[in-house]
This record gives structure tokens, C-alpha cells and sequence, in this order.
């Protein structure tokens, strides 16, 4: 079993509604189970500045899931609650991004972990450190405390 962070954010629709389901939807994996939950924050789009507000939230979850089945499931989640991908970086029903999967460092061509997004976005930091003071950076060793200025 791993721990693994979890973002969720959504711009368009019920947005509390689709992050609310997103988070059922990954609790209803069999070898999944949901430990915890940050608040849900509502934060200015990043990138693609024209387009409205996010909501977001990190869950901290259990799962037998390897990291590439994990986001398989992520991803037919995300698109079970309508995503679609007119627009790179534009708004979206529920987006799901793998923070952080144990203390595991890796990247191909279909994953990324840490995410890369971590350290630019303040919500993200906020948010791990709500869930886990203590909690590391896997690649540095500094605890994300230490990131939020
Ligand atoms: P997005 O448009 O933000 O949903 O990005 C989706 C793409 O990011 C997918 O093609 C994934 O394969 C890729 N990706 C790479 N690393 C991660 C990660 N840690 N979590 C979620 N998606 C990832």
C-alpha cells in the first residue's frame, strides 16, 4: 500500500459538486480508501489567465494502485464527470494530478512524480502542509514548510 496526494480543481459547472464526486469516485477503487482531506480553497487561474476561479483541494489517499493504474483511474474519473480537453491549460469540470506517491522520484513519458507543479503553486504547498506538517520533498529532502514564504 502507498500514500499518495491527490489534487483536485475544478473551474466550470458545480465546482463543489465535481470535486465532491471526483473524490467518491477514486474512494470506490477497491484497494483505494481516503485518509484525508484538506479544505477546499478557491484560487486565480495559472497559465491561461482568462477563464473563472478554481476550486482546490489535496486528499491523502491509501491504495494498491501502482502510480500508472492510478492515474488510469484518474483520468477515466475525469472524464466519468465530462472533462473534455478543448483547451490546454482551460477551464475543466475536475482536473486530478498525483502530487506525491510515497517518497518514489520518478518520470516517463506518462507521468511525472513529484508533480512538477508543486513548488509554483503556493494552493499546493498550503495545502500538503495542512494535511501533514511534517511532510518532504522526496527529491530535496526540505520539508514543504519551508517553501511557503
Ligand atoms: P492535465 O492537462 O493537467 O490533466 O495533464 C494531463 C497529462 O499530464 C496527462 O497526459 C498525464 O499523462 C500527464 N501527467 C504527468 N505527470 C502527471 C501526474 N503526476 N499526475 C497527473 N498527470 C500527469
Amino acid at each position: 500500500m502507498a500514500f499518495v496526494y491527490i489534487g483536485l480543481g475544478s473551474n466550470l459547472g458545480d465546482r463543489k459538486k465535481n470535486i465532491d464526486a471526483a473524490a467518491d469516485a477514486i474512494a470506490s477503487n477497491p484497494g483505494t480508501i481516503i485518509i484525508k482531506k484538506s479544505t477546499i480553497i478557491e484560487t486565480d487561474p495559472v497559465d491561461y489567465l482568462d477563464q473563472p476561479r478554481f476550486l482546490n483541494q489535496v486528499i491523502l489517499i491509501e491504495t494498491d494502485l501502482t502510480p500508472l493504474d492510478l492515474l488510469r483511474h484518474l483520468q477515466q474519473t475525469e472524464t466519468g464527470l465530462g472533462r473534455t480537453r478543448a483547451l490546454p491549460k482551460g477551464p475543466r469540470t475536475i482536473d486530478l494530478d498525483i502530487l506525491l506517491y510515497d517518497t518514489i522520484v520518478m518520470e516517463t513519458r506518462d507521468i511525472t512524480i513529484p508533480h512538477p507543479q508543486i513548488k509554483n503553486r503556493i494552493f499546493i504547498l498550503k495545502h500538503l502542509v495542512e494535511l501533514t506538517p511534517e511532510l518532504t520533498d522526496p527529491v530535496s529532502g526540505d520539508a514543504f514548510r519551508t517553501f511557503i514564504k
